[in-house]
């Protein structure tokens, strides 16, 4: 379980990572694209904006050169004519004015001022050809001036003429507002100096130095490469980067001195666009991340409930909700593999729990399913496997470690005590146990129930869940139908009687088709005439030579029923014999055969065994049934409409085990019936036998005395007036051959 969800996380985890990765591949994509076409255009502005400085400065030295082409073509010309030349070209006022200077330093303008350049002299005579100088402050004005200038004579003499430009006339030039106002250009040379910038500041500072400040590596790396450039007079472009910032740096090589010009602009204004983009992109790949991730959970959710529902489909009872058989098994199993100390198994019933759902219906029935799980829980404690494998079968598997089971109620110690101690302890517990769990309370009403438990001690080397089963249910299947004794601990005596049974029950048809069940006839005496007046027919099982006597077989056939089927044969085998030697002989003798218990709760079983006596010319009077008190008090059906069915049929009926059963006087007095045959654990207890006796005459009822064994007790049983006598005194048990030598003598 725990596994798939991790494994399902890893999943999440990597979609969400790929997710990112491909965000940032995005991301970083568009960056590039965005780089390249903003260098590009920012190239192609500069170009742009180039040329037009270009062609500016050309036509400003178009002028300066005409004016000394002029001043050239004469011989002699005064200052005034000059400044009169210099008036005449210059219509649009672009200059601020003309300058001639002497050798000596001493400069006179177009507007009339004088002033002393003798610190320049070398800048401006060394130079024939027509020079543009950086700017400068104007010592006329102050205004920031470049000077055009070129050499000359007049009258014989070196001058240099000077036609003087406001620095600010290129800064006009520059793109009226480069991205919105935003952006800078400038006018540099070479080594970086500023020669000419849109952001009417000072000029003559250095830009390299400005950019300089961008401390950072890449950036450092970056205007190394500008500036090789710009040595080698190459245009080009190129992106600075400032903790997120950007400046784009564009620069192109303008044909004048060593003069470039250089548009510089923040990422940011140009980004807008991309960061537009880039926004879309972050927000629809978190969109699609949340997306992802709700899907999987929903996944996750719906498959955990789908789980859910199909675990408890599987493994737990709807009724109780606790676990069901599938629910045990798999439990059982991972515990018996993982503990390897002692478990016990414990697996209890309701005694007739049917009989309670006819009488009480089904849904009390089901109450008292849940109110009994209820109370397994309360016993056992929660933490025990407590499971309802079917119908009205529970399983309770408690592991060794849970050392006691609420205290209070019962628990289950293990000691190292003496095995003996040990196991009496354990009784008590158990015993403890089966009457708390028989009292059982639905709606305040407090149900007595009667169940029974089979238990098994599971040891640490055991690790198959179905033998410690078996084993259990094996002990559980003592205890059921056993009234004294509610629950059985397994041991191998029990299986050992199990495999007997087991065997018994193999062979038990084989036996009534190969005749091996015999009859044997124990005759019964008259107290006084001591001759004999009837015979009890006995069962013997004869198997390969070997006499099995009943009380090793009848008590598994009443468990499985089969004693219904042998019952019914003996009694033909009896109605048989009676007519063979009513032919034989000419003598009838009255036969008693035993019924057992679980024959009355047969229907029609009454009308069988008329046809059967029928058959061999018989009448039921015949013939005497006889049933044990236990049988004759059982509250399952009602006995007194079977008897009386009997009795109308003609049958006599024996109450066989008198005294054992416990039955009142009440009940003998309402049944039709015609024996009381004595318990033969009363042979010798005359205060008894004489009760019994009291009670029988009242009833006028014939008394039979059974095990008797002695002539002291012939005699005791003759006084007390005990009709019939039957017993090894007289006579064992003994086969039909033997038997008929009664009819001989
Ligand atoms: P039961 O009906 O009480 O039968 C009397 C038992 O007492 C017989 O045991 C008999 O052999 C024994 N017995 C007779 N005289 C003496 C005596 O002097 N001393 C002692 N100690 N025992 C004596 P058996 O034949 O072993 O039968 C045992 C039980 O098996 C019977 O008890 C009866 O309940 C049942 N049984 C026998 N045959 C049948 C049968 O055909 N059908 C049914 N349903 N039960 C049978
Ligand atoms: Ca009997
Ligand atoms: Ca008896």
């Amino acid at each position: 379980m725990k596994k798939k969800y991790f494994i399902t996380f890893i999943f999440i985890s990597v979609i969400v990572l790929i997710m990112i990765v491909i965000s940032y591949l995005y991301i970083s994509y568009i960056q590039k694209l965005t780089d390249e076409n903003t260098l590009k255009n920012l190239g192609e502005l500069t170009k742009q904006d180039a040329v037009k400085i270009k062609n500016q400065i050309i036509q400003h030295k178009k002028i300066l050169e005409n004016i000394v082409n002029q001043v050239e073509k004469q011989d002699k010309i005064t200052e005034k004519e000059i400044f009169n030349l210099y008036n005449e070209n210059i219509a649009n006022q672009e200059f601020s004015r003309l300058g001639i200077m002497y050798e000596n330093g001493k400069t006179i303008t177009s507007d009339n001022k004088e002033i002393d350049l003798s610190e320049d002299i070398d800048k401006f005579f060394n130079e024939d050809t027509l020079q543009i100088s950086k700017s400068r402050k104007s010592k006329i004005d102050e205004e920031e001036i470049n000077i055009y200038s070129k050499k000359t004579r007049i009258n014989g003499k070196n001058i240099v003429i000077l036609l003087v430009l406001e620095t600010e006339k290129y800064e006009e030039i520059f793109a009226e507002s480069i991205y919105n106002g935003k952006g800078y250009e400038y006018i540099i040379n070479s080594s970086g100096e500023i020669i000419a910038n849109s952001a009417k500041r000072e000029n003559g500072y250095n830009l390299f130095n400005i950019i300089q400040t961008l401390k950072d590596n890449y950036n450092s790396k970056k205007l190394e490469e500008m500036k090789k450039q710009i040595k080698e007079y190459k245009n080009g472009q190129v992106k600075f980067n400032v903790s997120n910032k950007y400046y784009y740096t564009s620069y192109n090589y303008l044909n004048v001195n060593d003069w470039f010009l250089v548009i510089l602009t923040p990422g940011s204004i140009v980004s807008q666009e991309y960061n537009r983009v880039l926004k879309i992109t972050f927000v629809t790949s978190i969109i699609i991340n949340i997306v992802i991730l709700i899907t999987a959970i929903y996944i996750i959710f719906s498959n955990k409930k789908k789980k859910e529902k199909l675990y408890k489909l599987a493994y737990i009872d709807n009724l109780t909700g606790l676990g069901n058989n599938n629910y045990f098994i798999e439990r059982g199993t991972e515990l018996l593999e993982t503990q390897n100390t002692r478990c016990y198994l414990i697996i209890i019933d309701f005694d007739k729990f049917k009989a309670f759902n006819k009488k009480y219906g089904r849904e009390e029935g089901d109450l008292l399913l849940k109110a009994f799980s209820q109370k397994l829980k309360n016993v056992f404690g929660e933490n025990q496997i407590i499971t309802r494998l079917t119908n009205d079968i529970f399983s309770i598997l408690i592991k060794e470690d849970s050392k006691n089971i609420n205290k209070k109620k019962a628990q289950i110690v293990i000691s190292e005590k003496s095995t003996e101690n040990k196991f009496r302890e354990i009784e008590d517990v158990l015993e403890n146990i089966c009457n708390e769990l028989s009292n059982i309370t639905i709606d305040k009403i407090e149900y007595k129930i009667l169940i029974s438990m089979g238990i098994y001690e599971i040891k640490g080397s055991e690790k198959d869940i179905y033998e410690t089963i078996d084993k259990a249910l094996l002990a559980h299947s003592m205890a059921k139908g056993n009234y004294n004794k509610k629950f059985y601990i397994f041991n191998e005596d029990l299986e050992n009687k199990m495999i007997k049974e087991h065997d018994i029950e193999s062979i038990m048809e084989e036996g009534i088709q190969n005749k091996e069940f015999k009859i044997f006839y124990q005759p019964k005496f008259n107290s006084k005439t001591e001759k004999i007046e009837g015979a009890e027919a006995l069962v013997r099982w004869e198997r390969n030579e070997k006499l099995i006597p009943p009380n090793e077989f009848i008590p598994i056939f009443e468990k499985n029923k089969f004693i219904i089927k042998l019952d019914k044969y003996i009694f033909e085998e009896v109605c048989k014999d009676i007519k063979e030697w009513k032919y034989k002989y000419n003598r009838k003798i009255k036969i008693s055969v035993n019924i057992s218990k679980e024959h009355l709760l047969e229907k029609n079983f009454l009308e069988d065994y008329c046809k059967i006596a029928n058959k061999y010319e018989l009448k039921p009077n015949d013939l005497e049934i006889e049933i044990t008190e236990s049988a004759a008090i059982d509250e399952n059906f009602d006995i007194i409409e079977i008897l009386n069915k009997m009795k109308n049929l003609g049958f006599s009926i024996a109450i066989d085990d008198f005294g054992t059963g416990y039955s009142s006087l009440n009940m003998l007095q309402n049944m039709p019936i015609d024996v009381i045959k004595i318990d033969k654990s009363f042979i010798n207890q005359s205060k008894m036998l004489e009760t019994i006796m009291i009670i029988v005459r009242k009833m006028n009822l014939q008394t039979v005395a059974e095990g008797v064994e002695t002539l002291e007790q012939v005699l005791r049983l003759r006084d007390l007036g005990v009709d019939l006598l039957q017993g090894y005194y007289f006579s064992k048990p003994v086969d039909k051959l033997s038997f008929e030598k009664y009819f001989k003598n």
